[in-house]
């Protein structure tokens, strides 16, 4: 069942290593088709300037960032990234709700639409990992935790496994968003190093508002063909094709 407010589902994660390969693969698909990430590897090779070429170009982009810091940094960082235009940014929920208040004061204090949201447990990691760091709770526990401290400092959502989705949208109401990476379609499968996955349907049915997919795209021989295919299996207007 799709909830109209979220049409677009797909966000597409520019992991590549240099500016050209971003702007091919952006310029080869319509602002219509899916929204962009741009996350720390492109950020740090090629830094703000591409990220407003992209909103230039009409894309919606998030900027995944995942602020962690002090929350004056953070608050600050919030600013320059909303300065750039983007459609939607993150911080961790880990650094706290003092952390999370003060980049929930710096969104408002810009005005304008767009979307904070927190990152919950990142979908590399298991409950063992998480133990090795002295967090004895499982994955999937902590995720709510941090989703309702997200939720009481004023975020429209958190990122999450979307095998968590629908557990954080009964516990948070249907509004607050649930934006999740870890997403492999059926076939071709591949050995990466995320942990926490679903297919991008079960997902859909699984109560994400979002889907953030990167290599099953950006590494297929023919990105744009894997977009559609995904964006087909998922009920989504593909056009023309
Ligand atoms: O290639 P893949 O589909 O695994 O890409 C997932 C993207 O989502 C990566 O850019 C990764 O940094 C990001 N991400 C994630 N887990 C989170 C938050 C973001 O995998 N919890």
């Amino acid at each position: 069942m799709h909830d109209e407010a979220v049409e677009k589902r797909i966000i597409v994660a520019l992991d590549y290593p240099d500016q050209s390969s971003v702007l091919t693969f952006a310029d080869s698909v319509s602002p219509d088709l899916c929204r962009l990430k741009v996350g720390k590897e492109v950020f740090t090779h090629s830094g703000p300037e591409l990220v407003r070429a992209l909103v230039d170009r009409g894309f919606d982009v998030f900027l995944d960032l995942k602020f962690h810091d002090i929350p004056t940094t953070v608050a600050k960082a919030v600013s320059a990234a909303l300065d750039l235009g983007v459609w939607m940014l993150n911080v961790h929920a880990l650094g706290g709700s003092r952390m999370m208040q003060a980049a929930r004061e710096a969104l408002e204090q810009q005005g304008g639409g767009s979307k904070l949201v927190a990152v919950t447990v990142l979908t590399s990691m298991r409950d063992n990992d998480l133990a090795e760091l002295g967090l004895k709770m499982p994955a999937g526990e902590l995720a709510a935790k941090l989703s309702g401290l997200a939720m009481q400092c004023g975020f429209h959502g958190v990122v999450c496994s979307a095998q968590e989705a629908r557990g954080i949208a009964d516990q948070c109401g249907e509004s607050f968003l649930r934006v999740t990476p870890g997403i492999r379609p059926v076939s071709p499968s591949l050995g990466d190093d995320q942990r926490r996955i679903m297919t991008p349907l079960q997902a859909v049915d699984g109560g994400s508002n979002y889907l953030v997919i990167g290599r099953p795209v950006t590494q297929s021989v023919d990105p744009v063909a894997a977009l559609l295919a995904i964006k087909k299996e998922i009920g989504e207007d593909v056009g023309e094709g």
